[in-house]
């Protein structure tokens, strides 16, 4: 016997960008019943009406439920789930009534599911779950959308032009260009990024938006980006087509991909810092101010570490007792601006994943070219060394992340601090600590160690 079904159709808020009137979705589904065999027993249209919003009223939906509970017709055809249920308190009352009567038939044009058949219940709920998902967060259509022009490899975004590009964000501009270049090469070298930054501002390169003073983050973004190399970014991280390629900018690249692979490494990721950068032995060398307004450095003296006044030279303090305060005080430091942006909601982590699946997927990707015999295993295994590393350090910075999350701030800060080198503990000071001011006890130098006669000064930038 053929089943009476209804056809049900909406039209909703964004059928205009998908053609998808109520018109079309009739036409599509009564032909699908005549596939089927099915006889179509009356149209129940909701015009202009979303399933989503809450206590918007679907008068014909309704009707339809009634009609289906009372056998006046036997099931649904509809052009795809999406017509039928936004909410999963919508599909629940519908699963109900096909749960009562198991004769029921469903079919949708889309063919995705079929409410009669178990695992289509479940495909259902999940599908009508997504759905709800996504039409509760529109910022998540036009982010939907954003990464469509990503995946193509288009120009998007307002705000400031990007550094080393004109307005339309595809032209060079080739001073900016240059620069670039010239401070890749130079991080490459070692060269820290404060320095360079400073450097900037001392020859009065103006940013992007006009301003004199160029941060430390600012230019890491900057460099990092994978803009710079021709390549298009996602939220600030490489985004790969469906081929697990890094997916091709419509504009030129300024930096070559290796160059900006290697300084992604080497800026994301501290441990990759060149070794071959001499450690200077002195923990707070140049940080330590005397009275006199010089600087102070490390050096031996009696067999003793201590540091000196480059100026008036009076000033000498044995380093160990120093650096230990110092060290003290900076660590309470950290892990209270640590522990503040605890308070803030981290929603980063979605972030930390996919830059983890980009660093796995890279690194898969490689072991395919050397098993594919593309590459020579020199250059896989030094290659395969490094992404190694990356993916480790990553889950190793989502591992921090989420042990900070859960409550012990401290825990982070004083392991790094414990494993770090000491250019790498130069560079944690440099980044929270101004100065330190060294209070002279004239004429006599103080025989103990004496925690009042030094001043720590943070950084507030
Ligand atoms: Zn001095």
């Amino acid at each position: 016997m053929r089943p009476k079904v209804a056809v049900y159709a909406r039209i909703s808020f964004d059928d205009e960008s998908t053609g998808l009137g109520v018109q079309r979705q009739e036409e599509d589904a009564r032909m699908l019943c005549g596939r089927l065999g099915w006889d179509v027993a009356g149209v129940y249209r909701d015009n202009n009406l979303s399933a989503f919003r809450k206590g918007v009223r679907r008068p014909s939906w309704e009707d339809l439920l009634i009609d289906l509970a009372a056998g006046a017709v036997q099931g649904i055809a509809a052009y795809d789930l999406d017509r039928i249920a936004r909410q999963p308190r919508d599909l629940e009352r519908l699963i109900e009534i096909y749960d009562e009567h198991p004769g029921l038939v469903f079919a949708t044009v889309t063919g995705e599911i079929d409410l009669s058949k178990p695992d289509g219940l479940l495909m259902a709920r999940i599908m009508v779950s997504f759905a709800s998902k996504s039409s509760s967060d529109t910022g998540r259509r036009v982010s939907r959308a954003k990464l469509q022009i990503a995946q193509m490899g288009k120009v998007a975004g307002g705000g400031y032009r990007p550094y080393g590009f004109e307005k339309d964000r595809r032209t060079i501009v080739e001073a900016e260009a240059a620069n670039l270049r010239d401070i890749a090469e130079r991080a490459l070298r070692g060269q820290s990024m404060r320095s360079i930054a400073r450097q900037f501002d001392a020859q009065g390169i103006p940013t992007p938006a006009g301003r004199e003073h160029w941060s430390v983050a600012s230019l890491t973004r900057i460099l990092t980006s994978p803009r710079i190399a021709g390549l298009r970014g996602y939220k600030g991280t490489l985004l790969l087509g469906d081929n697990g390629h890094p997916v091709k900018a419509v504009w030129p690249a300024i930096i070559n991909m290796d160059t900006w692979t290697a300084l992604k490494e080497l800026l994301t990721n501290p441990d990759h810092t060149p070794k071959k950068r001499i450690d200077r032995a002195y923990l707070l060398s140049g940080f330590l101010y005397c009275r006199c307004g010089a600087k102070m450095s490390g050096a031996m003296r009696k067999g003793r570490p201590e540091y000196r006044c480059n100026g008036c030279g009076n000033t000498h303090r044995l380093a160990a007792p120093i650096d230990e305060f110092v060290t003290g005080k900076v660590l309470n430091h950290l892990e209270a601006i640590l522990a503040d942006d605890d308070l803030a909601p981290i929603d980063e982590d979605d972030d930390l994943d996919q830059r983890i699946a980009e660093a796995e997927a890279s690194l898969a990707a490689l072991i395919n070219e050397w098993t594919a015999g593309r590459i020579s295993d020199q250059v896989f295994f030094t290659a395969q060394n490094r992404k190694e590393a990356v993916v480790l350090s990553l889950r190793r910075e989502r591992g921090n992340k989420k042990r900070r999350q859960t409550s012990q701030a401290s825990v982070g800060v004083r392991e790094r601090w414990e494993q770090a080198t000491l250019s790498e503990r130069r560079a944690i000071l440099s980044e929270v600590l101004q100065g330190v001011r060294v209070i002279a006890k004239w004429p006599t130098q103080p025989r103990s160690f004496d925690p009042s006669l030094y001043r720590l000064t943070f950084r507030t930038d």
